[in-house]
């Protein structure tokens, strides 16, 4: 297939998903978020683009995917990121699909998703990721500048549980900065509806830490601290050292469990924390 692939992070040894495939229309994305991972491995990344011939490719692919295949739509770019307002992929995407027996996780940080919502209540094996890292509309302006303001995300989880199984990514968790309100963030997301929280620990990389420190230098000495100095390399990232990762986690883990969330972590190599598949599918 030339568009649907293994999902395969690297095969960082750290991903605990269950088997499945991953698919984007696009290449790149425009939300414009600073600690982004993508734009490390995909050229041109902020010059998002769509994929050539697209859907022609897509009815091929669909046709060969093995039926009950978990599709997660998509893992390095947003699909309804501000392109798909005028190109529709996605939209068109899901139209094809709808049609195969799979399971379609999309993932996104963007309220455009709404505008599909008969489209999605046609699909009968659906799961969606709202991904948010803070409930403070100002910091998301600074942090993700081009995507929908966490409050409107927010509602977008509100309206999307009445018909769906719904989880948040709560993540990154990026020390101090959005890590001091992760009991009223968990509290809320509860209360929109969600089903599961799906957090990880920034990780830093060249770009996104050159990013992020441009745009928060009240941050840099500490972060260069934590990172570059006490922090550890795994897979081509810098995490926070263990035991601090740990805590950010634990606090969020224990969050959940106080209001009846599932929970899991992402690539932290914590599993054990997990109440149930760490991207989400237990819910499909
Ligand atoms: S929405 Fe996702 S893929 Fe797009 S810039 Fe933000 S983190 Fe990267």
């Amino acid at each position: 297939m030339e568009l649907i692939k293994p999902f395969d992070p690297w095969r960082s040894s750290l991903c605990s998903c269950p088997p499945k495939y991953s698919l984007s229309a696009y290449t790149g994305c425009g939300h414009g978020c600073l600690y982004c991972y993508a734009s490390s491995y995909i050229p041109k990344f902020y010059q998002p683009r769509p994929k050539k011939d697209f859907i022609k490719k897509l009815r091929k692919d669909a046709a060969k995917i093995p039926p009950g295949s978990t599709i997660a739509i998509s893992n390095s770019s947003d699909p309804y990121q501000p392109l798909e307002k005028k190109l529709k992929l996605t939209h068109q995407l899901l139209n094809i699909l709808k049609n195969y027996d799979l399971k379609i996780n999309l993932v996104t940080k963007s309220n455009l998703i709404l505008e599909d919502l008969g489209l999605l209540k046609e699909i009968k094996k659906i799961l969606i990721t709202i991904s948010l890292t803070s409930l403070d509309d100002n910091l998301s302006k600074k942090l993700e500048p081009n995507c929908t303001l966490p409050s409107e995300r927010l509602k977008a989880v509100k309206k999307l549980s009445e018909f769906m199984p719904v989880v948040v990514r709560f993540d990154p968790l990026i020390y101090h900065l959005n890590t001091k309100d992760i009991k009223k963030v968990i509290r809320q997301i509860k209360e929109a509806g969600a089903k599961q929280i799906i957090t990880s620990t920034y990780k830093a990389k060249t770009d996104n830490f050159k990013r992020m420190t441009k745009v928060f230098p009240e941050y840099l000495e500490l972060w260069h601290k934590l990172y570059y100095q006490k922090g550890m390399r795994k897979n081509n990232y810098i995490y926070l050292e263990e035991n601090i990762r740990k805590s950010l986690i634990e606090k969020a883990r224990k969050e959940s469990m106080n209001v009846r969330l599932q929970f899991s972590t992402c690539r932290e190599g914590i599993q054990d924390l997990n109440t149930a598949n760490c991207d989400g599918t237990s819910f499909f």
